[in-house]
This record gives C-alpha cells, structure tokens and sequence, in this order.
C-alpha cells in the first residue's frame, strides 16, 4: 500500500474553552492532528468566541472554525446552591423563568413546559444525573417523583425523551452568536437539537439575509432528528452525531446502530458527518485512554466518518495534546485495512464527467498504488464527490480561496491547500508538481494521479493524466530553480 502523505485521513475536532486557548497551545494541538476548532456559545460570551477565532486564525490558515449554538434546548435556572434531591421526594417542576429553583420547585427557561409533558413522561435533567417521573398537572406546574438521589446545580440542560415541545428553532441567544459568527467570517455553524428540516431552514434564511456562506451542521440529538435525517441532510452542509444528547433522548443502546446509520447515509449522499462526545472522555483525567474508548474511536473509523470530536477532552481536560494524538494514533492505525475504498455509484454533485473521473482517479489511484491524487477545485463540490469514496491516497486539493480551503478541512482525506488561481490544466499541473516536490520527499518513480479541470468555470473535474513524478516533471517543467524559490 502507497505510503500516506497525511497522518490520518479522518479529521478530526477538537472543542477550545476561552480559558485555555493560547496559540502555542493551539498551535501543539495542531501539530498533533486537530483540523478544526469547535467553539461551544452555550458556554461563552463573545468576547471569549473572538478571542479564540483570533487566536486560531493567528497560527494557520488552515484551520476551520466551527460554532456551536445552543438551539431550541431547556435547561433549568439558577439556584442560590447546590439542591439535594432524594429517590423518592415529590417535586414540582414548573416555567417561572425569572425565579430561581429550590427544593421545591425546579423551574426552567421554558414557560409553557406544562403544556406538553404528559403524566407518566420522564425529565432527565443534567445529561440524566436526576430522573423525575411526571405524575400530575396543575395549571402551569407539574408534580414529579424524584427517581434517583442527586445534586442540582445552576442552569443544567432538561431533556425530555419522546417528548415534543414547540421551541423556536433559533433561540435570542443564538442569534446573537449566529450574527457573530457571520461577523468572524466563521466556516461553520453547528446547529443544535435540529428536529427537521424547518430548523436548517431558520438558520440558512439568517445567514442567507446576510450573504453569509457559513456552511451548516446539523446536530442530530433527539428522536426527532433521527426520524427526519433525509430530509435534514437534504438542507444541511453535513452532520454532526450528537451522542451526548442523543444518548438521553433516545435509549442509549440505540446509539452505535443510529451512529453506523448516520455515517452510511451521509457518505451516500457526500454529506461531511462527524462523530461526537465522550469519544476519550477518560483522558480529561487521565493520560491514556480506556480500552473501551479506543474501541470506539476505532469503530467510527471503521465506520469511515469524516471526523472525530473531541469536547471536554480539549476544552478543560488535563491531556489535550495527548487525547488528540490518541485519537490520530488510532485512526492511522486503522486506515492502514486496506479494504476501506467504498464501491458506490459516482454521485452527482458535481455533474457526471466530474463524477466519473473522480471514481476513475480513486480506483487508479489504489490500483497502481499512487502516492496521491492531485486535484484542483473552486468551491470544494467534486472533491468532497471523490472523498465520498475513502480512497488510501490522499487528496491534495488546490483551492482558490482561502474559504474552500478550509471547509475542505473536514472532508475525509483531504489536504486543502491554498493557490492562486489557475488558467489551464499545463499551469496546474506545473504549481501542483512545484508544490508536492518542495513538500514531500517523492521518489522519481513515484506515481500520482492528476485531476482537474474546467478552469475558471467550477463545474469539477474534466482532466485526469497519471505518471511517475519523473514523467510529470519532465511534462510541466519544473526546474531546480522552481524547487528552490
Ligand atoms: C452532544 O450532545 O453530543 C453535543 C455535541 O452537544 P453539546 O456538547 O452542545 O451538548
């Protein structure tokens, strides 16, 4: 098998906490395989959002930007401290939004809670540390009995599973953090707790009133989101498995199957998916991860996500550096099976000659054991066609923005780079090979496959040529004195 020229070919996406996010740090986390930056607005003001942004984009260019926003989520309000509950104790759980929450009452930043929680239903409040069966309603307060012995502590998430509440898909916080991203320029925004299409819809409607071309996830948390993936996929940029959520709103051994799911139809349909939560959630404390944790990290691997996620790990763990070089360790381990390459139709988003030279390139590529696949590409469409594939050669894509470039950040295989722009396949081909041999230390007979095309108009791939590093040097003229400027 062709030696890779990339670490891994799984990206991967690593929460950052305004308390620790200085550029040497970001900068070892970099070096040690993170792709890109998450940056969770459920828990920032925007000062720390801008202050990471500019810290991220201060070490690379190539580092994209994702923000998380909160979405339509319930949590409960502040309380003066810490409440016990015991199993067994009846509370009332109720909307009062401006008051606080004591042994009494929990009340949440949702007034018409009552209304749509039935007798019998279950409020897992905390990411499930307290469990309150619901056994009655009075007006807008609901009694409960407590399930579990707990602690309660100031503005913890509430889920209701199975439940359907009427939440604004966009909530005021978020606009604000949506308005900031658009202001940061950012590459990503992933939108949380979307139940259909209708919640993509909101936030593209937003960022479309702004020109804004921040490309959308959508986290997949919730029943709802599990029922109507088709549909979501069909309006959002990619998808995020939300497993933290998920794994309280639907039972949590539905989650690798959903998970397995999720990736599957996401690579049909070139669709960039990451994988989320708790993914080495041991090495917050710990410099090595469980077993188990390896496991799983190797299972969505296996699975051929595009990318890995990393949230408390980095954004407050004692280990940052060493979770994501565990997880590039373990990806790179299990991209050496050789039989991950995918036989699936050529797809269609960049149009059909693009489509079948892509799926030519790929096969060639693994066939004749190429060293890589040199692409080009105005706005990423035929390269994420192609990585759809998980082929074993990397992509080297040319990218004439900076924007592309880092979007492709998060497609499975892809090194993004950045080039100005070209005007015939003979002055792509000359940068390409330029550019590869002052990088990488290639042999003379070293094959790459050549992929490109439509120069200037960005309808994909209309060009393919394969040779030995030595043919195409020869071929685009690159001279000694090219390879030392
Ligand atoms: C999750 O629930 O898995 C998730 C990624 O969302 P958050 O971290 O915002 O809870």
């Amino acid at each position: 098998m062709a030696k890779s020229l990339l670490k891994k070919r799984t990206k991967i996406v690593a929460t950052i906490s305004d308390r620790n996010c200085e550029p040497q740090f970001l900068r070892r986390l970099h070096d040690a395989g993170m792709d890109i930056v998450r940056i969770n607005s459920a828990h920032l003001d925007p000062a720390g959002v801008r202050k990471i942004v500019s810290n991220a984009r201060s070490i690379s260019d190539k580092i994209a930007i994702l923000l998380d926003t909160k979405g339509p989520e319930i949590r409960t309000t502040t309380c003066d401290e810490p409440v016990r509950f015991l199993k067994g104790e009846t509370v009332r759980v109720a909307g009062n939004t401006g008051e606080k929450t004591t042994h009494d009452v929990i009340n949440v930043n949702y007034c018409d809670i009552s209304k749509y929680v039935p007798e019998g239903a279950f409020i897992l409040i905390d990411d499930g540390e307290l469990e309150i069966k619901i056994t009655g309603r009075e007006g807008r307060t609901l009694t409960g009995t407590i399930e579990n012995d707990g602690t309660l502590g100031s503005r913890k998430t509430v889920n209701i599973p199975q439940v359907r509440i009427n939440l604004p898909s966009v909530s005021e916080r978020d606009l604000d953090f949506i308005d900031l991203a658009v202001e940061l320029d950012l590459e990503f925004i992933a939108h949380s707790f979307v139940r259909s299409k209708e919640d993509v819809l909101a936030v593209q409607r937003l960022l479309d009133k702004q020109r804004s071309p921040i490309k959308i996830i959508a986290k997949i948390e919730n029943q709802q989101g599990v029922d109507n993936l088709e549909e979501i996929m069909d309006h959002s940029y990619g998808i995020m498995v939300a497993r933290g959520d998920l794994a309280i709103e639907v039972p949590f051994e539905r989650i690798p199957g959903i998970q397995r799911n999720i990736i599957a139809r996401c690579i049909e349909k070139r669709k960039p998916v990451i994988v989320a939560t708790q993914m080495l959630h041991s090495m917050i404390q710990s410099p090595r991860p469980t077993r188990a944790e390896v496991s799983d990290v190797a299972n969505a691997v296996y699975s051929q996500t595009d990318a890995l996620m990393l949230s408390g790990e980095t954004a407050a763990g004692r280990y940052p550096v060493e979770a994501v070089r565990t997880m590039t360790r373990i990806a790179s381990e299990v991209e050496q099976e050789k039989d991950l390459y995918i036989e699936m139709p050529a797809g269609s988003l960049s149009g059909p000659v693009s489509a079948y030279l892509a799926k030519v390139a790929v096969k060639t590529s693994i066939r004749i054991k190429a060293k890589t696949i040199l692409s080009d590409t105005v706005n990423g469409t035929a390269i994420r066609n192609m990585a759809a594939f998980r082929g074993i050669n990397p992509v080297i894509a040319h990218c004439y923005s900076h924007r592309t470039m880092r979007e492709l950040a998060l497609s499975y295989g892809v090194i993004p780079v950045f080039v100005e722009k070209k005007v015939s396949v003979d002055e792509f081909i000359h940068t390409a090979i330029r550019e590869l041999l002052k990088k990488h230390n290639l042999k003379n007979s070293d094959i790459v496959v050549v992929l490109a095309g439509n120069f200037s108009r960005g309808t994909g791939f209309s060009f393919i040529e394969v040779g030995t590093i030595d043919y195409l040097r020869e071929r685009s003229g690159v001279t000694e004195k090219d390879l030392m400027a």
